[in-house]
């Protein structure tokens, strides 16, 4: 519930979960990154490319710290969606996963058992998920992927990687990395995960007020009289997308999916330093890969700087590619679209569609629970005791109509929240 990371250091638990996580994707991504690109084919959605790691190394892998068994799911899709939907740089990506083999744990805030993992620069999230949940992604991989090249601005969450590690033991541990919505450089003064529930929807007033960095909920926002203040112009154009959005999410036959909605107030600006304790370590304000330190577990930021320019001289397109550029500072690829072009958000406007002083981070996460046998069951039991279209478990046409609701109800000139709850 609370959005404070740890550094894992190498006293740990974790640590070891954490390096052999990012050796793998270090050797699994460079390794298909170094490959001319060609046009996706239909297997490309069901490969899968193994590695075995160990203390001596081998022709295709570098030794390791560690033995254990990495797994890189769809890595040529991944890839695609990365560099030409998502405008990642290549190297950036790896640079700010890999180049130090630093991560800050944010524990397990949900009730489903995953944990959280932010890049050193804050820029990414490492998200382990249950098998279920992996084998759904992948079985839904071409509906995404389809989508995402469809629609360049979509709220949906940004998948950047699948994988899997698989300890000496036997114990399976899969993860997708994905987008931090909330920016580094900015506090977010209010955080909330909107469902379109009003049941239980709710997080203490009480812990709130002692506790800055809470998650709220559709509760504390309809209590607390929030609104999305959009001028007309960028209600169209969230409202649409989010119609769009949650086409894709019933036809998938998901539910439980939030609205993660990030709230950075310009007149209270950064003076809370409500941001990651990552970034007290590490400052986002310098640029990354310029800074010189001394040798790290995992290369030193030479190292980095070498690697840079190797991935660019092996790709062609290196040459031509208007996302790739020439100077050493990681880029903002946030800029290209529509809902994170405003310091890496969507900026409020009056009803004039001029600027206001507060800006949004939104998007649709945790898309990835299947309305299955379980949320049946569930929504049979708590059916009997409460009103059925408000208790959580309904089905995805239900779930996705009620979220929609919502949320166009809560943006100014939508009828505001009480509207809703009163319904
Ligand atoms: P549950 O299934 O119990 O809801 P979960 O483990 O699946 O939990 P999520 O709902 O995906 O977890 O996320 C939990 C919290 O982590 C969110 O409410 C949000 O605060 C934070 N979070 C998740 N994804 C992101 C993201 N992409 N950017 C920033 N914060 C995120
Ligand atoms: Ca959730
Ligand atoms: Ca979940």
């Amino acid at each position: 519930e609370v959005l404070v990371g740890n550094l894992i250091g190498e006293d740990h638990v974790n640590y070891v979960l954490m390096y052999n996580m990012l050796t793998g994707i270090r050797i699994a991504v460079s390794r298909c990154q170094a490959k001319i690109k060609r046009p996706l084919t239909d297997e490309d959605f069901t490969a899968r490319h193994k590695y075995s790691f160990d203390i001596v190394g081998n022709e295709l892998t570098p030794s390791a710290k560690y033995d254990f068994k990495f797994k890189d799911y769809a890595p040529w899709v991944f890839r695609e969606l990365r560099e030409d939907y998502f405008r990642l740089d290549p190297a950036d990506y790896l640079l700010s996963l890999t180049a130090k083999y630093i991560l800050s744990e944010l524990g397990s805030p949900g009730k489903s058992g995953s944990f959280f993992y932010f890049s050193r620069d804050y820029r990414f999230i490492i998200k382990t998920i249950h098998h279920r949940e992996h084998k759904f992604l992948l079985s839904i991989l071409k509906d995404y992927y389809n989508h995402v090249k469809a629609n360049p601005n979509t709220l949906l969450s940004r998948f950047y990687g699948l994988h899997r590690v698989k300890l000496p033991r036997g114990r399976k541990i899969h993860f997708v990395i994905m987008n931090n919505l909330f920016p580094p450089h900015r506090d977010i003064h209010e955080t909330y995960d909107l469902k379109g529930s009003t049941v239980g929807r709710i997080y203490p007033e009480e812990k709130a007020a002692q506790n800055p960095r809470a998650v709220l909920k559709d509760l504390n926002w309809i209590d607390r009289k929030r609104q999305l203040e959009l001028g007309p112009e960028k209600r169209a154009l969230l409202t649409e997308q989010l119609r769009i959005d949650l086409e894709l999410l019933k036809k998938i036959h998901v539910m439980d999916y939030s609205l993660l909605v990030g709230i950075h107030n310009m007149q209270r600006g950064n003076r809370d330093n409500l941001r990651s304790n990552t970034l007290k370590v590490f400052s986002p304000d310098m640029p990354l890969v310029r800074r010189r330190t001394s040798k790290v577990k995992g290369g030193s930021e030479d190292d980095a700087l070498a690697m840079r320019r190797a991935m660019r001289e092996s790709d062609p397109r290196a040459l031509t590619s208007e996302v790739t550029h020439l100077n050493e500072e990681p880029v903002d690829d946030r800029q290209y679209f529509v809902f994170y072009q405003d310091e890496g958000g969507y900026r409020a406007t009056d009803e004039f569609n001029m600027p206001e002083d507060t800006i949004y981070y939104l998007g649709i996460i945790d898309i990835c629970t299947p309305y299955t046998v379980v949320k049946k069951l569930e929504h049979f039991w708590k059916g009997l005791s409460a009103d059925r279209h408000k208790i959580s478990p309904v089905e995805p046409a239900e779930y996705a109509k009620r979220f929609f609701n919502f949320l166009t109800a809560v943006m100014r000139g939508g009828g505001g929240g009480e509207r809703f709850k009163a319904e």
